[in-house]
């Protein structure tokens, strides 16, 4: 039973708005503060002259099934099926995403392949041996793939995409996302196919059907409708803490500097920030690993086609250094609903940058011109004339960058925020961990329920080691559990 009388939430993305709902559903009375005019942070959908378009390709995928059973009931009837078709361009061909041993052997030369499999069999005599501590992104994808794949498929891509070389990136963010794939899994479902007890997660996935912004209104709508509170553009400026659970929050809407109460305040904005408007002051060092967190922005370039389809994908990586975007999809694969009529389609195109590089310091007009001409040129998927409009969308604080050094700013902030009473943080941002929308969300109902009382711990979700795409039979993943219902 909660005892809480007033939470603050910093910010209505997934993690911040999955909190309130959790404590509403407890009875909790719960005040959402987000600076911009819309809930769902990166996992926003841009309406447009009749076209949808996410921040990037969202889908929906968990291993954990009480998850699934909550994320079904809470967009019952908003949801279709996706079947999955991810694929790479490279060097004019395309492979199959996660990569199979069938498209190597098609699209390479028998060289290729030999040298492939050397480098990976080196590769796995070094960790046999011993090997070297696997410390950067480089030597995880090489111990896992060998230098051959990697220099194929990942290090060209990874630094599209951190804008910085796989050698000084942290190895963590390979295994969050492929540890348990390799040269060596690949060859046996080649030769043997997939494990029995395997069930792959790639080949579908649920989707909102008007965009993933769904899920996020869908939350706020069942907040507001308990009597909470979303407040939109309401752009919080300052925390201030005067002892254990006794909160001011400081924030500003419509032009206006207000302050709210509360004695519990949990945060989801990016977790340097948080460091840094909370007063009394954090000292030096807490300040230093603050500013020293660093994220990668991002470009979506949506554009607008006269034209039924262009790709069957719904994703496309494009990992050559001189096309500006590094990945892109067609919001109508994933749902009919994402543009006004069947005789259109559009893309999404991903262009990876950092506030003031030479990408975020093209106009908008340039960075139109230069993807079109790379659609149009280089790439040959569409002609000029089949663009009708293009819309340009920047966004900051896409991508938390694993550098070598970023476990020690983490914990350096959490430990002197741990010393607040009733201030949690949770989320991408808030936690500075690469989350997926259903990490967030599961971290923030976790924290919900922790902050009524149960004993969970919100911050052990996304970090377990396995494989995120493939499930096992019988495998029930993740940390949230349905509540057992008492039948009286
Ligand atoms: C290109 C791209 C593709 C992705 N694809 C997928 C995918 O396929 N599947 C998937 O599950 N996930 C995907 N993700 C990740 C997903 O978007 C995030 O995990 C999720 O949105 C994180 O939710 P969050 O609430 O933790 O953080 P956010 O979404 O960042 O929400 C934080 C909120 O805080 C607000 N805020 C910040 N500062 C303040 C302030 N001072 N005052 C008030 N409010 C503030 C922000 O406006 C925002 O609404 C993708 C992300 C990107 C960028």
């Amino acid at each position: 039973m909660s005892t809480l009388r007033h939470v603050v939430v910093l910010g209505g993305g997934p993690a911040g708005l999955a909190t309130a709902h959790e404590l509403t559903a407890g009875g909790t009375r719960v005040t959402v503060l987000e600076r911009e005019g819309h809930v769902g942070g990166l996992a926003r959908t841009i309406h447009h002259k009749g076209y949808k378009f996410d921040l990037g390709g969202h889908r929906w995928f968990t291993k954990n099934e009480d998850l699934n059973d909550w994320f079904r009931r809470l967009m019952d009837g908003h949801l279709v099926m996706v079947d999955r078709i991810s694929r790479i361009y490279h060097e004019g061909k395309y492979y199959n995403y996660p990569i199979s041993i069938g498209d190597l052997v098609k699209n390479v030369s028998p060289l290729t392949i030999a040298q492939i499999g050397a480098s990976f069999a080196w590769a796995s005599l070094r960790q046999a041996a011993g090997g070297r501590p696997v410390v950067t992104m480089q030597q995880a994808y090489t111990a896992q793939f060998g230098t051959k794949l990697y220099e194929m498929f990942f290090r060209r891509y990874s630094e599209k995409v951190w804008g910085a070389p796989c050698t000084e990136l942290s190895a963590d963010w390979v295994s969050q996302r492929s540890r348990g794939l390799s040269v060596a899994t690949l060859a046996r479902e080649a030769l043997l196919g997939s494990r029995k007890d395997v069930v792959s997660l790639v080949e579908q996935f649920m989707y909102p059907r008007d965009g993933y912004m769904r899920i996020s209104e869908r939350m706020a709508e069942d907040i507001a409708a308990a009597g909470n509170d979303v407040l939109l553009g309401a752009r919080v400026t300052g925390v201030a803490y005067r002892g254990p659970a006794d909160f001011e929050v400081a924030y500003t809407r419509d032009g206006e500097a207000r302050t709210i109460q509360a004695d519990a305040v949990v945060s989801t904005i990016p977790l340097g920030v948080l460091a840094r408007i909370l007063s009394p002051a954090c000292g030096p060092e807490v300040e230093a690993a603050a500013r020293g967190l660093v994220f990668r922005d991002l470009i979506t370039a949506n554009v607008m086609l006269r034209r039924r389809r262009v790709s069957p994908d719904t994703w496309l990586y494009i990992q050559d250094s001189d096309i500006l975007f590094g990945r892109m999809h067609e919001p109508k694969n994933w749902s009919p609903a994402m543009v006004p009529d069947d005789e259109h389609t559009s893309l999404v195109l991903e262009c990876f940058c950092s506030r003031g590089d030479h990408i975020w310091s093209m106009t908008d007009e340039e960075i139109g011109r230069r993807c079109v001409a790379d659609l149009v040129d280089k790439l040959g998927f569409i002609e000029a004339a089949e663009v009708e409009d293009i819309q340009i969308v920047r966004t900051r604080d896409a991508y938390p960058v694993y550098d070598l050094d970023y476990t020690r700013k983490t914990q350096t902030i959490q430990r002197h925020l741990r010393s607040h009473g009733g201030l949690h943080t949770v989320g991408r941002g808030g936690t500075f961990r690469y989350n997926n929308a259903d990490h967030s969300i599961e971290m923030g109902l976790l924290l919900g329920r922790e902050m009524q009382g149960d004993a969970v711990d919100h911050m052990a979700v996304n970090t377990d080691r396995a494989y995120q795409e493939v499930k096992r039979a019988g495998e029930q993943g993740g940390h949230y559990r349905r509540r057992s219902v008492q039948v009286d």
